[in-house]
């Protein structure tokens, strides 16, 4: 059989991972913030990035979606490799929610607005379908009541859960959620956490960078331990906060624990 030229440009078969990092590498300026980055993480799989301060966690978030440049390695998601600018990555992008520690609203715009603008303007759809959309996710984060308000009208918690719903209003394949809990008061964090493990429940890939091991105990598949820029060691959730194999992160969990 003669392979034609059109045929290579057919999709890939599916694979099972959504998304795949493989030797990854970053730095700034002289700086080496991310080395030789390997990850492969699968439809479905909710991974949770552990780590110190400065060891690379929120890089390595902003590299899946091209917030960052990489130098060298191959970023794809649901088999496409990302580009570097471009049409093709805005499109790309939009498969990639993030969710970052600021709640990073519209501040001059409504609640009901923030979440119905991505769909509009870059998945092209009509405001009515749109607001219908925004009204079902603002109900499922409990924020439905508040539409027409606007952020500083809400408490930190509630600010945090209307993001969630502005990144699924694009329906991404994958969630990254960047510390999405540091930044409120500590009665405000199950509220945001409960979402959270109620889309992993549902069954969304999601990358998360939390210090939450409750969260991570009750909705990760795997924890990845990262420190100075590398990816030290993983595990499930149990056997790594019980039983931590590397000095790392035997002693990074005896500060945080
Ligand atoms: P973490 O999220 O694990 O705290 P970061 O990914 O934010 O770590 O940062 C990793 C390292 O890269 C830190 O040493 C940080 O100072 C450095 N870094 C991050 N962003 C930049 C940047 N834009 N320019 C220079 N250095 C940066
Ligand atoms: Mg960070």
């Amino acid at each position: 059989m003669t392979v034609t030229a059109a045929s290579s440009s057919l999709p890939m078969p599916q694979s099972d991972a959504l998304v795949e990092i493989s030797h990854v590498e970053k730095y700034f300026g002289d700086f080496h913030a991310l080395k030789d980055i390997d990850l492969s993480i699968s439809r479905g799989e909710v991974v949770v990035i552990i780590g110190p301060s400065g060891s690379g966690k929120s890089t390595l978030c902003r590299t899946i979606n091209r917030l960052e440049t990489i130098q060298s390695g191959e970023i794809r998601v649901d088999g496409v490799p990302l580009p570097a600018e471009g049409q093709e990555l805005a499109r790309l992008r939009a498969d990639v929610g993030m969710v970052f520690q600021s709640f990073n609203l519209f501040a001059h715009m409504s609640i009901l607005e923030n979440v119905t603008l991505g769909p509009i303007k870059v998945r092209g759809m009509k405001k009515a379908e749109a607001e219908k959309l925004a009204m079902e996710l603002l109900d499922r984060v409990g924020i439905a009541h508040q539409a027409q308000k606007f952020p500083a009208q809400l408490s930190g918690g509630q600010q945090q859960r209307v993001a969630i719903a502005r990144s699924l209003a694009m329906k991404p394949k994958v969630m990254l959620f960047d510390e999405p809990t540091s930044a409120l008061d500590p009665e405000m964090i199950n509220e945001v956490l409960d979402v959270m493990v109620q889309l992993a429940k549902e069954g969304m890939t999601m990358v998360v960078v939390t210090h939450e091991m409750g969260f991570a105990r009750k909705a990760a598949n795997r924890v990845v331990f990262m420190a100075d820029g590398e990816i030290v060691e993983t595990g499930d959730p149990e056997s790594f906060f019980t039983n931590p194999q590397s000095a790392r992160a035997q002693d990074f969990l005896s500060k945080i624990l």
